[in-house]
């Protein structure tokens, strides 16, 4: 075994051995087989008496006590003491003392909670971003975590999807250099142990679920799953990556957790990925009822063999494998292989010598929410929020200005998102909070409730009857907390509207096919707008609304996401214009909520609507709304005017070894310093595979001071124009290339060149 074994070391890239290479293969040579299959399950911290968020009944699995003692990871149990005696209490069950690794959802952020990752997405600076994955990996390795469940990178369309939050966007070239810069990020101080190895997620294209129901099915072409939904994936792996989750949906009929093609194939040999493949949640045994599997034996059968690590809390591997290797049915070795990255990745964390990683009760205290890190925290909220509408240049706002602050996140703390599940909403910055820092003449009420429709409140699984009672105030309490609104708003010179979204509607199980503003919140704004003041609009959401009509009846709109933490710093920092508004959207927002999924960088039709004189009016549209979007990605505003001039094409051709250089100047109009993202987009005009109206190749985020001037440059290389046949094949082929430069949806210049797939 020993030979086979080293073929297969010589394939892991193992950056730090710890225990020599030879006592992993002996310790491994050691292990009974149910100690072997212990390594290969994660249970949630129920099984380890300790604190947890986990879902679902235990009693269900229905595993051995003997299993449970040999089990090698666990799902959300954090806290240095926790882990710490978790640790303690099953090294000493097992026959060879293994460690057991500690993997959690670390989405965005730890304690300190950063924006959302579509907050995130939109402030278009990697870097930044990169940052505070790092942080948010020190303050977990603190609590002794090792595995972050993040990045999220599922490129997404559909707005109904409630887990777009978790993702940077639809884009298939932004998603990766994030997906890049966040793996960095968590992964850059593992050495020292404030790092996580990062477990990029959900493999594959679990964003595409039909119609945006959650779990539902995901349909589609291999050229677009290879030049659309793979490469934020591929970008992760390359940037080194530890750990991969699979999707807990099927793609063209085979569930991901069994998909021998995508786990085997693309995944481990084209890719070349040699860390830990793990299911998501429950999701081996969801082959079953996915209808692939027969039972749960048969079940860890496919998802084994298809290249599936660990069982995620399911019952399946810890009670199937066994049998089904002393029945002969799957080869031991499948088993060791499996075993042997487990091994070696608790090697790499140097867990035989020290098991607790970064475990530390004191670093836990003083590393969390420092200063700094909320100083960072601040600065990505602000990075993230995009200005949608400012008419008349109502924003910023004079200081001192006598505003009237309505509405129910007015006051609130819970800024921080659904998957913020380790942080806590007490530490969060409220706008109230915010605003104060700024004008003494500030007035706060409630206005109406989030939501107040009970039926969805139900729906969502989760509350009580007294849960719901909470959240929906009585009748006459929403009177009243309208009179006092009116009244205030009556007595301010500008009112600034707090609505959005409550929490658990934007998350994972919170797909909604109405994605306009609760009825109760229009119906506040309607009696506010009567008064013919300034209304600006902050917008606390998980995804892009409908607002077509809202748009009409407000003077700004700032979308700001769950912005975190220092959320209601940041929003007071962009109304009062001690920062100028620099996020742009990285998600499309629709006129209407039966548009989605709706992206820019769709195919064209042959009738679209603006260029199809040959046939009339049988055109590519809607009879009852635009086919466009209202606010498309790329979008947003900043303080003061810009100009973009001069774009210069160096050649009038591109070849395979000569690149195009693509210049341009911007000018600030304004007295006010700026952040712009210059984006570049191309079309390729012809193809054996239709491409995109425009994608994104490049784009680059530059500072730009009141009445000044930048130049900017770009280049352009064939690498950036391949595109993926339907069977997986890259191609570059000849044709005109259309190129757009500037901020989408507000001003793009246009050029050309003809690229000639040969060399010069
Ligand atoms: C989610 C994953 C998450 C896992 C563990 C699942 O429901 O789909 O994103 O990492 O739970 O909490």
């Amino acid at each position: 075994m020993i030979n086979y074994l080293k073929s297969i070391v010589k394939r892991i890239n193992i950056s730090r051995i710890k225990m020599k290479q030879e006592k992993i293969f002996t310790l491994l040579n050691e292990m009974s087989l149910d100690e072997k299959i212990g390594q290969l399950i994660q249970l949630s911290g129920e099984f380890f008496s300790a604190s947890d968020i986990s879902i679902g009944p235990i009693e269900k699995l229905g595993i051995s006590k003997k299993m449970v003692n040999l089990c090698g990871s666990a799902l959300n149990v954090v806290g240095a003491e926790n882990i710490r005696r978790v640790q303690d209490q099953q090294m000493q069950k097992q026959p060879h003392h293994i460690p057991m690794l500690f993997m959690s959802d670390v989405i965005y952020g730890f304690k300190t909670i950063f924006p959302i990752p579509l907050g995130l997405g939109s402030s278009w600076d990697p870097k930044l971003v990169k940052r505070a994955y790092s942080v948010a990996a020190e303050e977990a390795s603190a609590s002794g975590n090792q595995v972050a469940f993040a990045p999220m990178v599922d490129v997404v369309h559909d707005a109904r999807w409630g887990r777009v939050l978790e993702s940077p966007g639809e884009d298939p070239y932004l998603n990766s250099v994030y997906s890049k810069n966040m793996v960095e990020g968590l992964q850059e101080n593992l050495a020292n142990k404030t790092g996580q190895v990062s477990c990029i997620k959900h493999y594959a294209a679990y964003g595409a679920v039909e119609a945006g129901r959650e779990y539902n099915q995901v349909d589609m072409s291999l050229s677009n799953l290879y030049q659309n939904f793979l490469p934020p994936y591929k970008a992760g792996v390359k940037a080194g990556a530890g750990m991969v989750m699979t999707a807990l949906t099927t793609l063209n009929g085979v569930p991901s957790t069994a998909d021998k093609w995508l786990l085997s194939d693309v995944l481990r040999k084209k890719w070349k990925f040699n860390g830990i493949i793990i299911s998501d949640y429950a999701s081996i045994y969801e082959l079953i009822k996915h209808g692939f599997a027969r039972d749960s034996t048969d079940a860890a059968l496919k998802a084994i063999d298809a290249g599936v690590d660990i069982d995620m809390k399911s019952p399946c591997y810890a009670n199937g494998l066994h049998e089904l290797v002393t029945n002969g049915t799957l080869d031991e070795e499948k088993i060791n292989n499996a075993v042997l990255k487990v091994l070696n990745l608790k090697n790499q964390l140097g867990l035989f010598e020290n098991p607790y990683f970064g475990a530390s009760v004191e670093k836990e205290k003083n590393s969390i929410l420092t200063p700094q890190k909320r100083k960072l925290a601040r600065k990505l909220a602000q990075e993230s929020l995009v200005l949608i509408q400012n008419k008349n240049n109502i924003l910023p706002l004079k200081k001192d200005a006598k505003v009237a602050l309505i509405g129910p996140y007015a006051n609130s703390q819970k800024l921080i998102g659904m998957w913020a599940i380790h942080g806590n909403s007490k530490d969060t910055v409220t706008i109230a909070d915010g605003l104060r820092q700024y004008t003494n003449n500030l007035t706060v009420t409630h206005g109406t409730d989030l939501c107040r429709d009970k039926a969805l409140l139900k729906k969502l699984g989760f509350l009580t009857e007294e849960d719901i009672n909470k959240i929906v105030s009585s009748p006459e309490k929403e009177r009243l907390h309208i009179q006092n609104a009116f009244k205030a708003a009556k007595a301010a010179d500008i009112i600034v509207l707090t609505l959005g979204e409550e929490t658990y509607e934007a998350g994972e199980a919170g797909a909604k096919t109405n994605l306009n503003i609760a009825p109760n919140q229009l119906k506040l704004l309607d009696k506010l707008s009567q008064l013919n003041k300034p209304i600006i609009l902050v917008l606390i959401s998980g995804r892009p609304l409908v607002l077509t009509k809202v748009k009409d009846k407000v003077d700004a709109i700032l979308e700001s996401w769950f912005p975190g933490t220092e959320g209601g710093n940041a929003i007071a920092d962009i109304l009062f214009g001690k920062v100028n508004p620099s996020g742009r959207l990285t998600m499309s927002f629709p006129y209407a909520s039966a548009q989605e999924p709706l992206y820019y960088n769709h195919l064209s039709t042959g009738r679209p609507e603006n260029n199809s004189q040959h046939v009339g009016r049988f055109v590519s549209k809607y009879i009852d709304a635009s086919a466009r979007a209202l606010y498309p990605f790329g979008y947003g505003l900043s303080y003061g005017k810009i100009k973009y001039s001069n774009l210069t094409i160096s050649s009038e051709r591109l070849f395979l070894d000569k690149p195009v250089k693509i210049s341009l100047d911007i000018e600030n109009l304004s007295d006010y310093d700026r952040k712009e993202t210059v984006q570049l987009y191309i079309h390729q005009e012809t193809a054996s595979i239709v491409q995109p109206v425009k994608r994104l190749i490049d784009f680059t985020k530059i500072a730009i001071s009141g009445h000044s001037s930048q130049h900017v440059e770009f280049y352009i290389n064939a690498s950036q124009l391949s595109f993926y046949d339907n069977i997986g094949r890259s191609h570059k082929e000849s044709s005109k290339i259309q190129v757009y430069v500037g901020t989408n949806g507000v001003q793009l210049l246009k050029g050309k060149f003809d690229f000639i797939n040969k060399r010069s």
